[in-house]
């Protein structure tokens, strides 16, 4: 039932991206918006960057390069996609894969807050310094990366909730990096005792 509840806010947070409605130019100029997919009662919350051209292409987060790197991590620690929920800051490509700009981050946020209001995540996995910023202004990924952080979110009009964050280098940074991708991968495979963690306090 809260499952069916879940899925329902899900599934119109995604019309509302794929109907372009965000009123920035990449909403008009991209080829596909790409909306967050994934189980709707996931315990893990998976935020990227903005989409590349494959992501535009297809209108789904995380199916280029970057993607392939993210489900082998995934598979590293015995989960798949389908049991996770991965979304973007911003859901519309950047032309030639340029930085997504403050004021575009800022447009979309109101979307990733209703996201992470219809999931409430246990868990939400930071990818890289945008995503990382996005929460924490004030962090730089390279110092911030692999540790669990607390911080109190406030979503649309509701109260205040207690959020865990874990901020990593984002995949695509670390495919071709090799001291990059072996931190990645030693912080990613933290992530199945955080969540315990996170269980365990809340029972
Ligand atoms: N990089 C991202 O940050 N998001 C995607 O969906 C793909 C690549």
């Amino acid at each position: 039932m809260k499952h069916d509840k879940q899925q329902a806010k899900l599934d119109s947070i995604a019309s509302l991206i794929t109907n372009r409605a965000v009123d920035i130019e990449l909403a008009k100029s991209c080829l596909n918006p790409v909306p967050g997919e994934g189980s709707a009662s996931a315990e893990l919350m998976m935020i990227g960057e903005a989409p590349g051209a494959k992501e535009d292409q297809l209108g789904r987060p995380f199916v280029g390069a970057s993607g392939k790197f993210l489900d082998a991590m995934l598979d590293s620690i015995g989960l798949e996609r389908q049991d996770v929920f991965i979304t973007n800051i911003v859901k519309f490509r950047p032309p030639k894969n340029r930085d997504p700009r403050p004021v575009e981050i800022k447009a979309c946020m109101h979307i990733l807050h209703q996201e992470i209001d219809a999931l409430r995540p246990k868990l939400i996995v930071l990818l890289g310094r945008h995503a990382t910023n996005a929460f924490f202004p004030d962090l730089t990924i390279s110092e911030a990366h692999g540790e669990p952080l607390v911080r109190a979110i406030k979503l649309g009009a509701k109260a205040s909730i207690q959020q865990t964050f874990l901020p990593l280098y984002h995949p695509a940074a670390a495919l071709y990096n090799g001291s990059m991708r072996k931190t990645l991968l030693g912080d990613f495979a933290k992530i199945p005792q955080i969540l315990a963690t996170i269980n365990k306090a809340k029972l």
